[in-house]
C-alpha cells in the first residue's frame, strides 16, 4: 500500500477483505446490533480495549463487539477517513452538530474556558453560549481581524487564563470566508498551557478540508467535519467526524460509545460511496466557481464578492490563504446591490440553482445568511464580518459551469 500514496486511490478498497464477504467488491451494509464472540475470553479482552481499561498489545484490533461500539461499516469509513487527513484515528458521528458537542463535553469540564472564533456555525454557537454557558463553562469569542496579542489580551483579561483548556476555530468561517491563522491559534494555546493541563486545538474544517487543508500540520490536535457537506456530497445524509492522534482519539471514542452518538451502518456505507468520488467532485466544483467568481467579479448588480480567490495580495487573508489552502475552495459570498429585497428576487428567480441551506453537495445551493443560517447572529457581529442583508451565499456543485452562470443571470434580470 506504501507505493500508492494518494488517499484518492484507496477510497475504493482500503480497510476492506471481500473474502469476509462473499466476494462483494463493495462492503455490505452491516445491519446488524451485535457480533457473536468465538470464545468468552474473546469478548472479554474486547471489552477491556473498548472500555481504556489497558493498552492495545502490539498489532492487537479491537474487535467487533456492538454497533454502538463498532461496527465494519462503521471502521472502514474511519480508516479512509484517517487516510485523508494523514491521521492515526478517526471517529464518526450521527451528525456534524454531535462531533461538535462530543469534542467540547470531552476537553471542557465546569469551571473551564473556551476560546472560539467567531462567527462559528449557529448550532455551535449555540451549544456553547447556551448550553456550555448553562454547565458553568466559560467562552471568549474571537474575530477573523483580530491578531494574536489582542487575543491574547482578551484571554489574560477574562481572569481565566489559568483555566483555558480548549481553543476551537472554524476557518474559512461561514460564510464570508473569513480566514483564521491556525498557527497563531496554536501559539495561543501553547502560550497558555502548563505541563499539567494541555490546551488543545480544535479546528471544523467543513468548508475545505480534507482535499485542500491540513489542519494538523500547522499544529491543530483535533480536526471537525460536518460530513453532511463535502465528505457526503450528495444531500442524502447527515453525519459528522473528528480526526486525531490516537491518545485524543480514544477519548472521543469512549465518550461516543456513552453518549451513543455513532453514525449508522447504512449512514457509514453511503459515505463509503461518497469518498469514492471526492476528490474529482470538489476539484470540479472549485473550478465550477472560478469561473462563476470570475462572472461576478465585476458585474454591476455585484456590490460585493467574498471568494478565496478573489483576496488583496498583500493582505493578512492573502498571506493566511497562501499558507493554509490549496485551492481557493467551492464556496461564494456576494452582496446584491440593494438589500433584503434584491436578493429574494434573486433567489426566488433561481432555477437549476437551489434556494436551500447546507453546502458542499453535487448541486448548487443558493440561501440568504442574514434571514435564514444566520439569523441568530447578533446585528453587531453580522455588521463587522459582512452579513448584510444583500448578502447571498452559495455553493457551486458540478453542473455545467455555462448554465450555472446562465441561471445567475436570468436571476439577476428579474431584480429590479
Ligand atoms: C453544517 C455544519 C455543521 C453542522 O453539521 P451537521 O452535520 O448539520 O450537524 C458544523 N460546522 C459547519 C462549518 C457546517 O457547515
Amino acid at each position: 500500500m506504501k507505493h500508492f500514496s494518494h488517499p484518492e486511490s484507496h477510497m475504493m478498497t482500503y480497510g476492506y477483505k471481500p473474502e469476509l464477504s462473499e466476494g462483494a467488491v463493495k462492503p455490505p451494509i452491516f445491519q446488524t446490533s451485535t457480533f457473536v464472540f468465538k470464545t468468552a475470553e474473546e469478548g472479554k479482552a474486547f471489552f477491556e480495549l473498548a472500555y481504556g481499561l489497558r493498552d492495545k498489545d502490539q498489532d492487537e484490533e479491537l474487535g467487533l463487539i456492538y454497533s454502538r461500539i463498532n461496527n465494519p461499516n462503521l471502521e472502514i469509513l474511519e480508516n479512509r477517513l484517517c487516510l485523508w487527513d494523514k491521521t492515526e484515528d478517526c471517529a464518526v458521528f450521527e451528525s456534524g452538530m454531535s462531533a461538535i458537542s462530543t469534542v467540547l463535553l470531552e476537553f471542557l469540564k465546569p469551571g473551564d474556558l473556551l476560546l472560539y472564533s467567531r462567527p462559528t456555525y449557529g448550532g455551535t454557537d449555540h451549544f456553547i453560549t447556551h448550553f456550555l454557558d448553562k454547565i458553568g463553562v466559560d467562552s471568549i469569542g474571537f474575530m477573523p481581524d483580530q491578531n494574536q496579542d489582542e487575543i491574547t489580551s482578551l484571554v489574560q483579561a477574562s481572569g481565566k487564563a489559568d483555566k483555558l483548556a480548549l481553543v476551537y476555530i472554524e476557518t474559512p468561517a461561514n460564510p464570508t470566508n473569513g480566514l483564521i491563522d491556525i498557527e497563531m491559534c496554536k501559539a495561543i494555546a501553547t502560550r497558555f498551557e502548563t505541563p499539567k493541563r494541555p490546551v488543545y486545538l480544535a479546528v471544523d474544517n467543513t468548508y475545505m478540508g480534507p482535499l485542500w487543508s491540513a489542519p494538523l500540520s500547522f499544529g491543530a490536535d483535533l480536526i471537525i467535519y460536518s460530513a453532511t457537506k463535502y465528505l457526503g456530497g450528495h444531500s442524502d445524509l447527515i453525519a459528522g467526524a473528528v480526526l486525531g492522534n490516537s491518545e485524543v482519539m480514544q477519548r472521543i471514542k469512549v465518550l461516543r460509545t456513552f453518549l451513543g452518538n455513532m453514525a449508522s451502518p447504512h449512514t457509514c456505507w453511503l459515505l463509503l460511496r461518497s469518498l469514492e468520488t471526492l476528490k474529482v467532485r470538489m476539484e470540479q466544483q472549485a473550478e465550477n466557481t472560478k469561473h462563476i467568481a470570475d462572472f461576478l467579479q465585476d458585474h454591476p448588480t455585484v456590490a460585493k464578492l467574498h471568494y478565496l480567490g478573489a483576496l488583496k495580495p498583500g493582505s493578512k487573508s492573502h498571506a493566511i490563504h497562501q499558507q493554509q489552502y490549496s485551492s481557493s475552495g467551492a464556496m461564494i459570498a456576494f452582496e446584491i446591490k440593494g438589500g433584503e429585497k434584491e436578493a429574494f428576487q434573486f433567489l426566488n428567480n433561481l432555477r437549476l440553482i437551489k434556494l436551500a441551506v447546507s453546502l458542499g453537495s453535487t448541486e448548487s445551493l443558493a440561501q440568504h445568511p442574514a434571514s435564514m443560517t444566520h439569523i441568530g447572529v447578533a446585528d453587531e457581529i453580522k455588521k463587522r464580518i459582512g452579513i448584510s442583508s444583500g448578502l447571498i451565499r452559495l455553493s457551486i456543485g458540478v453542473e455545467n459551469h455555462e448554465d450555472l452562470i446562465g441561471d445567475i443571470k436570468s436571476a439577476f434580470k428579474a431584480v429590479d
